[in-house]
């Protein structure tokens, strides 16, 4: 029996989570679930999967909290508050954590269950954009496992040879990471429209139903760039060893490419439920609820090239990569800032990459070797969003 925390169970990943780990009692026990405003679904969730403590983030929300659990009959113990993440992601009842918060939120708590020597599956792909080395660096030096969630690195660790050491592409025989990306809703949208997408249409994504944040993020690329950024840090390849392929049909999840000319892939249906089942049983195999590809029913796979005018993240986010560890963290601090002032109705769709590009070139590229300097340097890069946003809205 292993005993899971569920950091952002209320958000997307979080109830796939929940839904893959109900089918399995007898396997997984939920010891704690999070969720930052949600407090009502929280509760229903505590109540069905008997959760030993429900983390609410948002501290002002503390009563809310008590009302619903009285309604729902939860007996669980409530928390509050930052300190309490990390308490659920830490403690030594927890053998493995599920880390779905979205966005830099998530980085203290995940970095607690990685200091704690936990199997970590690893939803909250900004987290390890923004800290990059000194992430993994503590993933070896505490024993932590790291396994991916997000789909494409789960696509790729499951197409690397088992014998895969960090950064040895050579030496295992590969010449190219295939990273796949379906483009987004806006794949052919005519451009000269793009300044008149609305949020609704920005999260409207054909293939995947996902949070609000990383649905924008899948309509301007910036998601494809984050998560090329994600896979330099976690197989540690160069990149130049990457390579973004569209696929608009979102069937082929990734691929490896070997020197011989072979390129294994992984394929499924288009549902988090298969890599969470994969990252959950590691290395063996367990249900997820995901049906199975029926290959009479797919239409002709294609692939494209990204074009640079139709997603300028995708290359802001390539060129930070190349630029280094601050740069990364950077751009993911204004890029929630650029897709928070859209969501919210303050800046157009066209702006969110603006705003990126003008607060990457403001900022100095400082060297980074703590993880205070990666929150200070969260922190600058946000302000310097938060004056471009400003002067759009002027
Ligand atoms: P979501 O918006 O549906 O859920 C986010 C969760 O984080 C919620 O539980 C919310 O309560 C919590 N949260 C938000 N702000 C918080 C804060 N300040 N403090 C603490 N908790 C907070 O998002 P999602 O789609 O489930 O995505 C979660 C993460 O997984 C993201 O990093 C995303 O990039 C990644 N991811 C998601 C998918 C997907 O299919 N949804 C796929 C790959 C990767
Ligand atoms: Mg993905």
């Amino acid at each position: 029996m292993q005993t899971v925390t569920i950091l952002g169970a209320s958000g997307s990943i979080g109830c796939n989570t929940l839904d893959v780990i109900a089918r399995h009692p007898d396997r997984y026990r939920v010891f704690a679930i999070t969720g930052c405003r949600r407090v009502e679904r929280l509760m229903q969730q505590a109540k069905a999967c008997a959760a030993r403590y429900v983390v609410i983030a948002d501290e002002t929300l503390y009563e809310d909290a008590k009302h619903f659990a009285k309604q729902y009959g939860v007996e669980a113990e409530i928390l509050m508050g930052e300190d309490a993440l990390s308490f659920v992601a830490s403690d030594s009842a927890v053998d493995i954590v599920m880390a779905a918060i979205v966005g830099a939120a998530g980085l203290l708590p995940t970095l607690a269950a990685v200091k704690s020597g936990k199997r970590v599956l690893l939803a909250n792909k900004e987290a390890l954009v923004m800290s990059g080395e000194l992430f993994i660096q503590a993933a070896n030096q505490y024993g932590a496992t790291l396994l991916p969630i997000d789909s494409e690195h789960n696509a790729i660790f499951q197409s690397l040879p088992q014998t895969f050491q960090y950064g040895d592409l050579q030496g295992s025989g590969i010449s190219k990471i295939l990273l796949t990306g379906s483009g987004g809703p806006f794949l052919t949208r005519a451009i000269d429209s793009f300044n008149t997408i609305t949020p609704d249409e920005a999260c409207a994504h054909p293939n995947w139903d996902m949070g609000r944040k990383i649905s924008v993020d899948s309509a301007t690329m910036m998601n494809k760039g984050l998560e090329f950024i994600e896979a330099h840090w976690l197989f540690g390849v160069a990149a130049s060893d990457i390579q973004v392929v569209l696929h608009p049909q979102s069937t082929i999840h990734s691929m490896v490419q070997y020197v011989d000319g072979s390129v294994i892939a992984q394929l499924g249906n288009p549902d988090m439920r298969t890599p969470i089942a994969h990252g959950l049983a590691y290395p063996e195999r367990i249900v997820s609820g995901v049906s199975a590809l029926d290959f009479s029913q797919l239409a002709a796979f294609t692939f494209a090239q990204a074009c640079p005018e139709r997603y300028p993240n995708l290359a802001l986010a390539i060129s930070a990569c190349e630029s280094g560890q601050a740069a990364t963290t950077q751009l993911n601090a204004a890029n929630e800032v650029a897709v928070d002032a859209f969501l919210s109705g303050a800046i157009r769709f066209t702006d969110i990459a603006s705003v990126n590009a003008e607060s990457l070139q403001q900022l100095e590229p400082t060297s980074v070797s703590s993880i205070q300097q990666v929150l200070d340097i969260d922190t600058a890069a946000r302000a310097a969003a938060q004056q471009h946003v400003q002067r759009l809205t002027a």
